[in-house]
């Protein structure tokens, strides 16, 4: 084997108290000595890419190919590329130095299908990190301290359609799924703590923060009633540039806290749409009658007066008769344009059906208020005639308002408004009439 002539130590300054290794650097010819006292395969490997860096006589036997032929080699070539896929998923379990919990691997060792029981442990080298791979046979089943975690349930893992991860008390991750891996693009080095996690996938500092006291908050009601966290949906940034939604399901089990994440984005985007139709009328996209009811109980439920106006337009049955019900189609959009390029955003126009309307305005300051809007309203559509499939047609349209106290229910306020309305066509159309309740 060539010697290495770097010095190098083994764990770093900040963990040597914790974990017993000297403060002053080992060297290469140490290292290779006690990797060769040891009688289990040990391997060092590069933990990014998987290459062998350094391996002791143990693993030259093991894996049938000499010490020098081990520099370099991709750790897929000694035990295939499923176990390869498992190692790589295996995230840092244990401080520097300290070997982590031993888990089952199903690998191919010149060309022999064999489970081997691997620990892993990452060690510092000249500020390096590299992972000390350790083998063994596997022992009998269920000897294995890390309850679970054998290779058919890493199989299984990795086929789940969402992203699992477990990750020790102190937020630690300790293992990530594929499905994680491929969601969200970060790598293993890109998240070597929780920290990375909350800088990488919330990149606003705002909204990291909410993140953030959302998480903790619904982690902390959960343990406080050992139950699972409510879930909760949260705006994530993967590696390649998106935004995701992803709901996030969590479960404290023991000593790990198991977290799922389920990418929602594509339903939560249908929801919105689906939600829009229902809410829309598809004509003219003023609020249908059963979102204007919503939103006018919602508005009149703040506790401040609001008023209501109803409208019908005038001989529009003529219109339909003369030109068809197409142009009697774009009157209906061409007049809904006019009356919200009237109005402000906070108010709302709705079609009860045909060509009846509706508008709640949020903050009426009183009769003389109201009448100048409808008056405006009025003139809106009766001022210049619609041109609409080349014909210019006058068009005009009847109201009937009430000022709706919070008192009065909508309904009444409504049933008012409305009555002025048949009060107007009464008294020869075009014209508002105020209802005084
Ligand atoms: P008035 O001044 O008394 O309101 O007379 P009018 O002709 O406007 O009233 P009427 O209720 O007699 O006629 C309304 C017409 O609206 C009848 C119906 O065919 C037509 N209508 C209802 N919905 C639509 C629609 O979506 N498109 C078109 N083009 N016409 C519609
Ligand atoms: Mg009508
Ligand atoms: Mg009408």
């Amino acid at each position: 084997m060539k010697k290495p002539e770097i010095a190098a130590s083994i764990g770093d300054a900040s963990n040597d108290a914790a974990c017993g290794e000297p403060a002053s650097g080992r060297s290469w010819q140490e290292l290779d000595f006690w990797m060769n006292c040891i009688g289990a395969p040990m391997v060092l490997v590069e933990k990014t890419v998987l290459t062998v860096r350094y391996a002791n006589r143990n693993a030259a036997i093991l894996f049938g190919i000499g010490l020098e032929a081990f520099r370099d080699h991709p750790v897929e070539g000694l035990v295939g590329p499923e176990a390869t896929l498992m190692l790589g998923q295996i995230w840092s379990v244990a401080p520097v130095g300290v070997p982590g919990e031993p888990f089952l691997i199903r690998a191919v060792v010149q060309g022999q299908e064999r489970v081997l029981m691997v620990q892993a442990t990452k060690i510092v080298v000249e500020g390096e990190t590299l992972r000390l791979l350790t083998f063994m046979d596997a022992p009998p089943q269920g000897s294995v301290t890390l309850a679970g975690w054998q290779e058919n349930v890493l199989s299984l893992l990795n086929w789940l359609p969402f992203g699992f991860e477990i990750a020790s008390a102190d937020d630690q991750i300790q293992f990530a799924n594929s499905t994680f891996k491929d969601m969200f693009g970060y790598s293993q080095d890109d998240i070597a703590n929780i920290d990375d996690w909350w800088r990488l996938a919330y990149p606003d500092p705002d909204y990291r923060a909410f993140a953030r006291s959302q998480w903790y908050t619904s982690i902390a009601a959960a343990r406080a009633e050992n139950r699972e966290m409510t879930p909760f949906d949260l705006d994530v940034a993967t590696a390649r540039g998106e935004r995701r939604t992803i709901q996030f399901r969590h479960r404290t089990i023991g000593n790990f806290n198991v977290n799922l994440y389920i990418d929602v984005t594509r339903e939560r985007a249908y929801a919105r749409e689906l939600k829009v139709l229902a809410d829309t009328d598809p004509l003219t996209g003023a609020m249908n009658r059963r979102r204007f009811f919503e939103e006018a109980d919602r508005r009149h439920g703040k506790g401040r007066p609001v008023a209501f106006l109803m409208l019908d337009i005038d001989h529009f049955k003529t219109i339909n008769d003369k030109y068809g019900h197409g142009v009697g189609d774009l009157v209906l959009v061409e007049f809904t344009r006019r009356c919200n390029a009237v109005l402000q955003a906070e108010d709302c126009f709705g079609r009860m059906g045909g060509e009846e309307f509706a508008i709640v305005l949020a903050r009426p300051e009183g009769m003389t208020d109201v009448l100048a809007v409808a008056e405006e309203i009025r003139l809106a559509v009766c001022a210049q005639p619609f041109l609409v499939a080349k014909t210019c047609l006058p068009v005009s349209t009847s109201m009937g308002a009430a000022i709706c106290a919070p008192g009065e229910s909508v309904s009444s306020g409504i049933s008012r408004a409305d009555h002025a309305l048949y009060s107007a066509k009464a008294a020869g159309r075009n014209r508002v009439i105020f209802d005084r309740g």
